[in-house]
């Protein structure tokens, strides 16, 4: 009996330890489905951007053009620098449509069908180039070479000025409409939620650059946009388009900066054709190098703002003219 009553006791004991293993078995294998259901999920979900800076000493440059940075921006951006900012830039457009190209291939090509072969002379040079006899790394210079290129002069000149590529993005439009330039403020406004954003001033000469600061102020109206300055002339606008502006000349907090400005303006100007070195930048717009090299500064446009006793003033003087 004694013994019959021991097979039963262990024979329990052996069935509880099962049914407990067997529980513990499902209960691992539901932790298993459930976080294999959860990597899956995490899989679908989209990769988190890795460009957001939400810092509120973030400075973003939006630049229509490569070149826009140094001649134009160099200032205030190394002024931002020495301020304590980070600085941000947004490459808008990649520059390959510059005539340069036509210039530095000596004559036009199958691009241009009307004027096809037609020489080209390059003043900066004094003669006309060949790609063939000055031994061009690239060869004859197709519009993709010319993009990659400028690209490549942009990312040294930023380098110069302070700015590493992990702090340059490229969001690049073909035409800059209202909508186009719209899209790429408010794309990287998510980026940049803190940041105070800078650009041309909307009565800037050039239609392309105006854009960015007619988008912009309305969205720093329409409360899309934390903070903006868009004060900035282009140095074609400041010293080439023969218009005057009201406003002063922003120039260095620093004068050894001055050092960056030219290292940066000689990325664009570094004429060496057998390793890949074209001076694109400095091609497309020689007098604008050769100013901002001698003249370091970046023009403040200040549109009158009337005072308390202007409009009274305004009054009387139309009463009298009545
Ligand atoms: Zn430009
Ligand atoms: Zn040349």
């Amino acid at each position: 009996m004694k013994k019959f009553l021991m097979l039963i006791l262990a024979g329990t004991l052996l069935l509880t330890a099962c049914v407990l293993s067997y529980q513990i078995f499902l209960d691992t294998d539901r932790q298993a489905v459930a976080d294999s259901l959860q990597t899956k999920k995490k899989r679908k979900q989209p990769p988190k951007p890795t460009w957001i800076d939400n810092g509120s000493n973030v400075v973003v440059y939006l630049v229509p053009h490569q070149d826009d940075e140094v001649l134009t921006f160099s200032v205030p951006i190394l002024n931002d620098i020495r301020g304590g900012k980070k600085v941000y830039l947004v490459l808008m457009s990649d520059g390959r449509g510059t005539f340069a190209r036509t210039v530095l291939n000596g004559k036009f090509d199958q691009k241009n069908p009307h004027k096809k072969a037609k020489p080209f002379y390059c003043r900066l040079h004094k003669r006309y180039h060949d790609p063939q006899k000055e031994h061009y790394l690239h060869g004859w210079l197709t519009i993709e070479d010319v993009a990659e290129i400028r690209l490549r002069e942009f990312y040294h000149a930023a380098e110069a000025l302070g700015i590493p590529s992990n702090q340059v993005r490229l969001n690049m439009i073909e035409h800059f409409t209202y909508d186009t330039v719209r899209q790429v403020i408010l794309q990287e406004v998510k980026n940049f939620p803190n940041a105070v954003f800078k650009s041309m001033s909307p009565i800037d000469s050039h239609k392309e650059h105006a854009m960015c600061g007619i988008v912009l102020n309305d969205l720093l109206r329409e409360g899309k946009v934390k903070q903006a300055e868009t004060h900035f002339a282009s140095i074609f606008t400041d010293r080439f388009s023969h218009k005057k502006f009201p406003g002063y000349k922003m120039r260095l907090t620093h004068q050894e900066d001055a050092a960056k400005v030219r290292k940066a303006l000689k990325a664009y100007m570094t004429w060496n054709p057998e390793h890949g070195e074209y001076a694109i930048g400095y091609h497309s717009v020689p007098s604008q190098f050769i100013s901002m090299e001698r003249r370091i500064y970046t023009k403040i446009i200040q549109e009158k703002r009337p005072t308390e006793q202007e409009p009274v003033k305004k009054q009387v003087a139309t009463v009298k003219a009545e």
